[in-house]
């Protein structure tokens, strides 16, 4: 049986990237990092576990992808650019076949990202992955979730929904021959915005990636920037997968969906065309879903401006029976 350190030698070490702002890798006790100066660490974590986010025998390629790109979505969503991750893993046993796609989804979307990994802690236990980002961006230019405006235009990036509806086809509730393969792309293989985020920067009032369902995601810039949405449920862009469903499971997963990890922002409505131009830049594309009002809450209506209700709870993992 390999040690720990040969496992991490064998699957995680690379040799630190000259010149960036990584001065010290795996291998001491801590990494050192040189954030540009005049910049402030963005810093996030999130942890997948077996069972509750990803189904038991889900294949080790694409949960090292996944397991990275949630969290570098919420460096994208902050505006900030990567600097640097650590991948905490908790493994039931060394199996080797095992890490070395896991390692090489995780580091693929690593070089990807230009984000080097820079340490990490190994145990075993019940199978659990657990990856920090850390970034920088100018304190003045991170999209935060509190500066929503009365007046601002609400937007969100790509599509929406259809890593909900892998997800009801997986877990059985719905019956379908197979995942669409968009939807599966999707649910097993989301690309963080980290393009949109930058040019966001200076152009967003605020902003956050869309992991547990739009509205549900919505409703904490509504929170913190103390403010209300009007929101067009006919404008919210829909997955290619969820496109082929009934209009209602369309309205349904998009907007309370979750794993969709978009971005979804606010920008002053004399921006409008900043906001194009910047989707332009980064190759996404943006869809504007509503506005922001001074009275709190959140009102859905339909294209012809027809009152909807909706559920407005997103994915709560402790809600769940
Ligand atoms: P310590 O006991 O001092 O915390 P460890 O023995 O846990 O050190 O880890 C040795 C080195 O390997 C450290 O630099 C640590 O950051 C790195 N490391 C451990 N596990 C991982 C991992 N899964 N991925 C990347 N680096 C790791
Ligand atoms: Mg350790």
């Amino acid at each position: 049986m390999p040690s720990e350190f040969e496992l991490i030698a064998r699957h995680f070490a690379r040799p630190t990237p000259a010149g960036g702002p990584v001065l010290l890798g795996i291998g001491d006790d801590c990494a050192l990092l040189a954030p540009p100066a005049g910049e402030v660490l963005a810093v996030s974590t999130d942890m997948l576990v077996e069972g509750r986010h990803f189904f038991p025998g889900a294949d080790p390629f694409t949960l090292g992808h996944k397991a990275l790109a949630v969290n570098l979505s919420d460096l994208a969503a902050t505006g900030a650019r990567p600097l640097g991750c650590l991948l905490a893993l908790a493994l039931p046993a060394a199996d080797e076949a095992w890490l070395a796609e896991f390692s090489r989804g995780l580091l693929a979307l690593a070089d990807d990202c230009g984000i080097p990994l820079i340490g990490g802690d190994t145990t075993r236990g019940p199978l659990n992955l657990c990856v920090t980002v850390l970034g920088s961006v100018p304190p003045a230019a991170a999209l935060r979730r509190d500066g929503a405006r009365a007046g601002d235009e609400i937007w969100v990036s790509g599509e929406l929904g259809d890593a909900r509806l892998a997800v009801e086809i997986l877990s059985g509730k719905l019956a379908a021959p197979a995942v669409p393969a968009p939807a599966a792309a999707r649910l097993h293989q989301p690309m963080p915005r980290l393009a949109l985020g930058l040019a966001l920067r200076g152009i967003a009032s605020a902003a956050l990636d869309v992991s547990d369902g739009l509205l549900g995601d919505l409703g904490h810039i509504l929170a913190r920037s103390g403010v209300g949405a009007v929101i067009n449920a006919d404008a919210v862009p829909i997955g290619p997968a969820l496109a082929a469903e009934p209009r209602q499971r369309q309205r349904a997963f998009a907007l309370n969906g979750g794993d969709d990890y978009e971005l979804c922002f606010t920008a002053a409505p004399d921006r409008h065309d900043a906001v194009l131009q910047a989707a332009r830049e980064a190759g996404v594309p943006v869809s504007c879903i509503g506005r922001i009002v001074a009275e709190p809450g959140l009102q859905l209506h339909d294209r012809d401006g027809q009152p909807l209700t909706s559920d407005s709870r997103s994915f709560d993992h402790f809600a769940e029976p």
